[in-house]
């Protein structure tokens, strides 16, 4: 016999998933519609706007992919990249290191500009490259690097970029929602992010914003977007007037989504930002009192998901499984060349809050006592 399903209560501050606001999932008791119906449409409409306000752009193509972030990111390599593209990528974490991989199987040949684990991409590192080779299709990197917390200025790089009429592309994932994206003021040319993070809903969709210059790069490609289920051309004729059936959309996730999206805009983006930042910082004041010390300097750190160096005398699964027993407190361990030395707390969204920040602070200090 299968038991019920009926799962332990847990407080999820690792980078992700994040809690899901409770009116988000009360959206997703919604009745279905079918995917063609009118109704349905005008909500894939009034998400697309949701979206553009959230991701601070005009883009027309800002919509929302079936699949996760790495769906997203995906997408933009598949329909941006042709085989012997020359692109760079910035790698200082994680995920940073799967565009890397997602670029090459798309037969691109990628040069990589690194950065430490914990730090910026320099952007005088990114010129010099642009400097040396003339013909880099386009520059990507990752605003909010879940993997280390590092937030990544995005408005000289994009200068640069567009100085060498390459394209600008950036990982939204952890950024949306939690600190401004300003997609048109910095000059981005595509994004791609998530729902599970500050946007306080399930993981499930990778919403995608691109301009009308990256646009105009994927229709005319001389090859076809080697995957069918990512062509953006066939997804914008399912969300744009055309209407064409492309796949059935996830209906569900998509209430979520709009739900979530209508949750930011009615607090107020600036509002949302604020929140972040003041619980952010609240968090590494507090991290720090207890004396632990934080991978990132302070003007690189995120506010949503704070990188915490683990005391060399501390165990660091042991930790993380009493604050999940004793607490049903989710942290993340690290990833990568940082695991077993840092933990990963995450204030995403719904979860930017003064109860969380005490609570997860108590626990902590708790554990380690
Ligand atoms: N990019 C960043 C910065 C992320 O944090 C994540 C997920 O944690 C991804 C990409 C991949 O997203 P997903 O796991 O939803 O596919």
């Amino acid at each position: 016999m299968i038991k019920q399903l009926n799962p332990p209560r847990r407080i999820l501050m690792g980078p992700g998933p994040s809690d899901v606001h409770p009116a988000v999932l009360q959206s997703m008791a919604t009745p279905l519609l079918g995917h063609l119906d009118p109704a349905f449409l005008e909500i894939m409409n009034e998400t697309m706007d949701l979206l553009r306000q959230v991701y601070q752009t005009e883009n027309k193509v800002t919509l929302a992919m079936s699949g996760t972030g790495s769906a997203g990111m995906e997408t933009l390599f598949v329909n941006l990249v042709e085989p012997g593209d020359k692109v760079i990528i910035g790698v200082n974490g994680l995920f940073g290191q799967r565009m890397v991989d997602v670029a090459l199987r798309c037969g691109a040949e990628v040069i990589q500009v690194e950065g430490a684990w914990g730090d910026i991409i320099r952007p005088e590192k990114v010129e010099e490259v642009l400097q040396q080779h003339k013909d880099i299709k386009l520059v990507a990197v990752v605003h909010a690097e879940t993997s280390t917390g590092v937030r990544q200025p995005l408005q000289e790089l994009s200068e640069i970029v567009h100085r060498h009429h390459a394209l600008f592309v950036c990982d939204m994932v952890t950024s949306i929602g939690g600190i401004p994206t300003k997609i048109d003021e910095y000059g981005i040319d595509a994004a791609y992010s998530g729902t599970q993070k500050c946007l306080s809903a399930p993981p499930g969709l990778a919403p995608v914003t691109l301009s009308p210059r990256a646009l105009e790069v994927s229709a005319n490609r001389k090859s076809k977007v080697q995957s069918w289920y990512l062509d953006l051309s066939m997804i914008q004729n399912y969300w744009g007037e055309e209407r064409f059936y492309h796949h059935t959309a996830p209906i569900t996730m998509i209430y979520s989504l709009r739900k979530a999206l209508r949750l930011i805009v009615d607090e107020g983006l600036e509002n949302v930002f604020h929140r972040h930042a003041l619980y952010g910082r609240a968090l590494h004041a507090g991290l720090e009192a207890m004396g632990l010390e934080l991978l990132v300097n302070e003007k690189h750190r995120l506010h949503q998901l704070t990188a915490v160096r683990i005391p060399t005398n501390i165990q660091d699964v042991e930790v993380r499984k009493r604050l999940l027993q004793k607490y049903g407190l989710e942290i993340g361990g690290g990833l990568g060349e940082l695991k077993g030395k840092i933990w990963r707390i995450g204030l995403m969204g719904y979860n930017a809050r003064q109860e969380n920040v005490t609570y997860a602070l108590a626990a902590i200090e708790d554990v380690l006592r």
